[in-house]
């Protein structure tokens, strides 16, 4: 476990701890059960984890669970799974809806200090009268209902004896702050739904400006961290924790958001992604789902890796997805057997070999990583080679296979092309080839040269394998905004190729990395592999431009 490299959140809790403004730094981790995690997630998870881990504190899980029209138990159990596969353990597993009591008795409590009061207008109306940032709000006509009034109203509201919609309760700050948060904030709202954890216990659900510090002080988090856009929410955590007398102070601290180029990272998009069946599910390969990544072939150390080098910063800019591509390249160069398989197989059929001779060539298992030991590889008189590495006209500079050339045969022999053979339509479908026993891979024979390598299956032992394709999910060229992002789903970011892999791929399991010779880092896909069909995701590519 290394630490992430300096960041200003990890001194200012250095300083703290040496201060001793905290005994133990404790974090949390508070994703809302209404969707599945991302890589933004990830940033999010690796810094409040680590950061604790690394003064010995402690980080919570909390579900975020105040909007039951959006959450849901399924959401919840994905989010734990992904946390754990992430390799982090938590140390309290909550719920903000644990709290309910407790944040209900400190509304109250606000209402009888003056500082709370419910209000009949309408959503709309709150926010047109809540002001620019160049014009004050104007005050609402219930903000002066006495503190009887409003403790029975509430009570009422809880009791449910009003429609969605038809009161909230709402901070008394004031109407004027240049920080428009703080202009009378609401804190509940009415909601007649059944809540996943709650049931029909209540239909008043807090908002998240209230919940969010209550959850913090009631759980002694030390340090809240959260992304950017709540930085001017501060103010208010700063309030709410005041004016509710919470025995504990948290504090917030922002940190920049990750966003990443070729893809969208929010769970609203997400999800309609999924519902408007753009992808194939919440754990789709393209998506940047925790789930999807980990389908794809991502591990949790390139995950973690990555977003260490994010580092913790304020700012939040675009990170080139190229570069995450080159963590998990990093991660799998050693780990991951190396092996070929042919996506879009020519057969070809080596006319001076014996007809009913096999024989077993013997490779390296990672050339980069000798202690992973030798695999055999059989040889006989037909092959599969790639359809791309023969051309009938080849331009210059081609070193592949053409009528006369020569190429050799990786791990095998020099094979030199003879004859085309084609169908009725003049397409290729076969080769007719020779080969020259002296040129067997391993004897060292140094004859002749070649320029070309090429790889290759037999083609009696091969198995047969789907490929699954992938390219970026979403072009960037219109931007992410607004509703337009469906616009720039990539039509051809999926396809579907049939060849084979090596026989000893035979003892291949879901999840199982590889890289194929040539062609890139690929999964064993967990959904669609059954015992009689190997299924490949591509993970990623083996060319890079990237450069850290
Ligand atoms: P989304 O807009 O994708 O739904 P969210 O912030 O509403 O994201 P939450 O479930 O509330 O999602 O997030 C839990 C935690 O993860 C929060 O602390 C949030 O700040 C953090 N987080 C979410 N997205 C990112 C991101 N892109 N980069 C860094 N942290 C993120
Ligand atoms: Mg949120
Ligand atoms: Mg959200």
């Amino acid at each position: 476990n290394q630490p992430t490299s300096s960041n200003f959140i990890r001194n200012i809790m250095i300083d703290d701890l040496k201060e001793g403004k905290v005994d133990q730094i404790i974090t949390r981790f508070p994703p809302e059960p209404n969707g599945y995690l991302h890589i933004g997630h990830a940033k999010s998870i690796v810094i409040n984890f680590e950061l604790a881990d690394e003064f010995k504190g402690k980080t919570n899980l909390r579900f975020d669970d105040t909007n039951p029209l959006k959450e849901d138990i399924e959401y919840v159990e994905s989010i734990k799974e992904d946390v754990k596969w992430l390799g982090f353990e938590w140390d309290g597993l909550f719920f903000a809806s644990d709290y309910f009591e407790e944040m209900y008795n400190r509304a109250v409590l606000l209402i009888k200090k003056g500082k709370a009061y419910v209000d009949d207008l309408s959503a709309e109306e709150i926010r047109e009268t809540r002001g620019t940032l160049t014009e004050p709000g104007k005050e609402s006509p219930y903000r002066n209902r006495t503190v009887e009034e409003n403790l029975d109203l509430f009570e009422r509201m809880r009791k449910g004896e009003f429609q969605d919609g038809q009161k909230v309760l709402r901070a008394k700050i004031d109407m004027a702050s240049p920080n428009i948060n703080l202009r009378d904030p609401v804190l509940y709202r009415i909601v007649h739904a059944t809540h996943h954890n709650t049931g029909d216990k209540w239909c008043i659900y807090p908002m998240y400006d209230f919940a969010h510090p209550l959850g913090d002080a009631i759980e002694g988090v030390t340090h809240s961290l959260c992304t950017v856009e709540f930085e001017d929410h501060r103010p208010l955590y700063d309030w709410v924790i005041r004016e509710c007398e919470m025995e504990h102070v948290s504090r917030q601290y922002e940190f920049g958001r990750l966003n990443l180029t070729n893809t969208v990272m929010s769970k609203r998009k997400l999800k309609q992604l999924v519902d408007e069946k753009h992808v194939d599910g919440w754990d789709d390969p393209r998506m940047p789902t925790i789930s999807g990544l980990r389908r794809r072939g991502y591990t949790p150390e390139a995950i973690r890796n990555f977003v260490r080098e994010l580092g913790v910063t304020k700012g939040s800019g675009i990170v080139d997805y190229k570069m995450l591509e080159h963590f998990i390249r990093e991660d799998l160069k050693l780990k991951a057997p190396r092996t070929m398989a042919v996506l879009r197989p020519l057969k070809v059929v080596i006319t001076n070999y014996p007809e009913d001779q096999v024989e077993m060539l013997e490779a390296e298992i990672n050339p980069e990583n000798p202690e992973m030991g030798m695999r055999q590889i059989p040889f006989s008189r037909e092959i599969y080679i790639e359809q791309d590495d023969f051309m009938e006209n080849p331009p210059a500079k081609y070193f592949r296979l053409f009528p006369g050339n020569e190429v050799r045969l990786k791990h095998a022999y020099f094979i030199k092309c003879n004859e085309v053979i084609k169908d009725e339509n003049g397409n290729v479908v076969e080769l007719h080839c020779t080969y020259d026993p002296e040129t067997r891979s391993g004897t060292g024979f140094t004859g002749r040269k070649v320029k070309g390598t090429i790889h290759w299956v037999d083609a009696k032992h091969a198995l047969p394998a789907e490929f699954r394709l992938y390219d970026s999910l979403i072009l960037d060229e219109k931007g992410e905004d607004g509703q337009s992002f469906l616009e720039n789903v990539n039509p051809n970011s999926f396809e579907i190729v049939i060849g084979f892999v090596e026989p000893n791929m035979k003892e291949a399991k879901p999840q199982d990395k590889f890289q194929f010779f040539r062609h890139g880092y690929f999964n064993v896909d967990p959904k669609f592999t059954t015992d009689e069909q190997l299924v490949f995701n591509l993970i990623v590519s083996l060319k890079s431009s990237f450069e850290i």
